[in-house]
């Protein structure tokens, strides 16, 4: 109600400016496209009968995602939560481990850290990329840890520090090269949360393909999605390996025993939804080229309108732009709700950043260092409506 008595000029001026681009509405903030060869792929699935663990297409779907990529090895799994929890397994995570993950992120990078009995230890990002700033991470890594016996050690809770996951926030790759030096030179093993940056490329390499291991994910929001999946990529034989036997049910090959040497988990991709992949990963770079223009033209609007700013990908770069992110300048921040209802008022679904993962319940005691650029961001960033249809070239 607020929302809708309270006059803002800019609020008003950004509801013209996404209609400009997108239309009237109503608009999702982000909708899957299936203008391929889903139907068919699908039919086939099920007239195969073999619409579970095993069948033609996540095969297919596991080596088309590793040659898009660049990847030797891709291995589907349910979601991508999922592939996070078992990528951090085997970079070594432990019960009672600590995990660096950034505070902005969605909950899933979290959860897989709890669910290897670890605890999360959250670290601040840098506004030109909105991933973890190596510089900041790497002054507090050298005043809080030690390292002995090849492992970084917490000197305050006495815990190894085993892993750290940068997120490629948005779609917009994080300082990759810097973070890699960090995560060396404190013995930490690097899983990328790429679930978000299919397609994104720093110096033209793939994000997902930098540390020991990649996940992604393949929700229905995602820049193309399995209904849901996700998937675990390295360069690593073994790592991958171990992937495929932890994510199915560690069962040991047999045609008719069941022998599982390990506790393994149900984490397959199912057939059926690899079979809407392989449909959807061939339309991918088109979808990757309308997003782009849907930010040229998002950019060309914005770029009339002061103390507003559009994220664009940062230096060395490609993203994939999943979701557009307008930044509101620190003196119009207090003004960020009245242009969330605005905007959604008017039909055109806009959202604020997640909750920083330490004001979340089950992580209010987590450790953390100080905060100070994400917690800015927080109340400045908006994402805007980014489906790739909004920006699709019509045929003829
Ligand atoms: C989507 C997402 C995931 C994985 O989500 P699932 O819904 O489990 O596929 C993980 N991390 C981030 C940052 C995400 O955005």
């Amino acid at each position: 109600m607020i929302g809708a008595t309270v006059q803002s000029a800019l609020a008003d001026r950004i509801v013209e400016a996404i209609q400009t681009v997108v239309g009237p509405g109503p608009v999702a903030l982000h909708e899957p496209r299936f203008a391929g060869n889903e139907w068919m792929y699908l039919k086939e699935c099920l007239d195969s009968t073999y619409v579970s663990s095993v069948g033609k297409f996540v095969n297919r779907f596991e080596a088309e995602l590793a040659a898009y990529m660049g990847a030797k090895y891709a291995v589907a799994v349910v979601n991508g939560t999922a592939a996070l929890h078992v990528a951090l397994r085997l970079a070594g995570v432990q019960p009672g481990d600590e995990v660096l993950i950034p505070a902005l992120t969605f909950v899933a990078t979290a959860n897989a850290v709890s669910y290897c009995g670890a605890v999360p230890h959250f670290v601040d990002s840098e506004q030109s990329t909105l991933g973890v700033n190596p510089r900041a991470l790497r002054e507090y890594l050298r005043i809080i840890t030690e390292v002995r016996d090849q492992q970084c050690v917490n000197r305050a809770t006495g815990r190894v520090i085993r892993a750290l996951v940068p997120m490629h926030a948005f779609g917009h790759p994080v300082d990759i090269e810097g973070v890699l030096a960090v995560a060396a030179d404190f013995r930490l093993a690097l899983v990328e949360d790429a679930a978000e940056s299919l397609g994104s490329t720093v110096r033209g390499r793939h994000t997902g393909t930098f540390g020991l291991m990649g996940t992604l994910s393949f929700n229905g929001n995602k820049t193309i999605t399995t209904g849901g999946g996700g998937a675990i990529i390295s360069n690593d034989f073994e790592l991958a390996r171990r992937a495929k036997h932890l994510t199915t049910t560690a069962k040991v090959n047999h045609r008719w025993e069941f022998w599982h040497d390990e506790i393994g988990y149900n984490y397959r991709m199912p057939n059926i939804n690899a079979a809407l992949g392989c449909a959807q990963l061939e339309q991918l770079p088109d979808l990757l080229r309308a997003k782009r223009r849907l930010f040229e033209r998002y950019a060309a609007e914005f770029a009339r309108i002061s103390k507003v700013h559009l994220m664009a990908e940062p230096k060395e770069s490609r993203s994939n732009y999943w979701l557009q992110t307008l930044l509101l300048d620190d003196s119009v921040a207090e003004q960020r709700d009245l242009i969330l209802a605005a905007t959604n008022e008017a039909g055109l679904m806009t959202r604020p950043a997640w909750t920083l993962m330490h004001r979340l319940a089950p992580y209010r005691t987590s450790p953390r260092m100080e905060l100070p650029c994400v917690e800015s961001l927080e109340r400045r960033l908006i994402n805007l409506p980014s489906s790739a249809q909004l920006a699709m070239e019509k045929a003829g």
